[in-house]
């Protein structure tokens, strides 16, 4: 699944790609997509002769603007936009089609399904799920230590599943957290209310960094993640423990453990990341893949 730094990617490329152009008429080949309205043709209905002026982001929500109305977008596991010339030849599980005055076509293609959008007046998209209930901007000014801290010190969650529900902070998925709590040396396991106030301060420093350098390298390409532009990320060699099962911890040299915490593959070092002490010992999965092989399996993926 896309997040943030990915979204982020697509975000400023589809800035790029489709600011200034005025939608014609708009094509629904699979109207569950579709959230607000969910009928097809009130939908395209509503966005006949608009102008994208710009292209936005909350969490991992993309947010379209237009003259007069809002599209959020979340692409879950597999959505994708493209840009093409009206006369290319349309590919299988493409769901939603911008047509544009220019004869080019914003197309959205979804193998998964899972994706939504929503319409809204501009402002009210804020005000009104699924936007409203989201976290801190982690790239943001206001997320700052002393807001974290208040917000860490509330809920006595285990920290990984709580930084991935993004009630706290937004934008951080599996692999994000796992990159932020190892560069922290904390236990995802470890409940958010007794962190320590120095550990508190190394995750919030780890998160930001962690997005920032990744936004910077254009998102990770894991599993079949590509930008507007079919270009893939680059932040997968930069990843420190996601993915690393049995490959050694750069801090220390001890192999990377895969387990299950909230239902998540979760990747830890057994020496940096401390178990709590009140917290027995998780599932430890055995599969020690190597990476190249893995990093190849998904090229290859790609490709097909
Ligand atoms: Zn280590």
């Amino acid at each position: 699944m896309p997040e943030l730094p990915e979204v982020e990617t697509v975000r400023r490329t589809l800035n790029q790609l489709i600011t200034g152009k005025k939608i014609s008429h708009v094509t629904v080949n699979l109207p569950r997509i579709l959230q607000k309205p969910d009928d097809p043709l009130a939908f395209a209905a509503e966005l006949e002769g608009r102008t994208f002026q710009s292209v936005e982001r909350r969490g991992k929500f993309l947010r379209l603007v237009m003259d007069g109305l809002v599209l959020v977008s979340h692409l879950r596991m597999e959505g994708r936009y493209g840009l093409y010339n009206q006369d290319e030849p349309t590919e299988i599980h493409t769901h939603v089609i911008f047509h544009f005055t220019d004869g080019t076509e914003l197309r959205y293609k979804d193998v998964r399904q899972f994706g939504t959008m929503h319409l809204f007046l501009p402002g009210e998209e804020l005000q009104a799920p699924p936007l409203n209930k989201l976290g801190l901007e982690p790239l943001e000014d206001g997320f700052t230590l002393d807001s974290f801290r208040r917000e860490l010190g509330k809920r006595s969650t285990k920290i990984k599943p709580l930084l991935l529900n993004q009630e706290i902070v937004v934008g951080l998925g599996n692999i994000y957290v796992d990159e932020a709590l190892h560069t922290a040396g904390i236990h995802p396991e470890m409940p958010a209310n007794e962190l320590k106030r120095k550990e508190q301060e190394l995750l919030h420093q780890a998160i930001v960094k962690t997005l920032s350098a990744a936004v910077e390298a254009g998102g990770s390409s894991i599993k079949s993640y590509v930008n507007g532009q079919g270009e893939m990320g680059l932040f997968q060699h930069s990843l420190k423990a996601y993915g690393r099962t049995g490959e050694p911890c750069l801090n220390c040299g001890t192999p990377i453990e895969k387990s299950v915490v909230g239902g998540r593959g979760t990747h830890v070092c057994p020496i940096c990341q401390k178990r709590p002490r009140n917290v027995g010992p998780s599932q430890v999965v055995t599969s020690s893949k190597n990476r190249n092989h893995a990093v190849k399996r998904r090229l290859e993926g790609e490709s097909k």
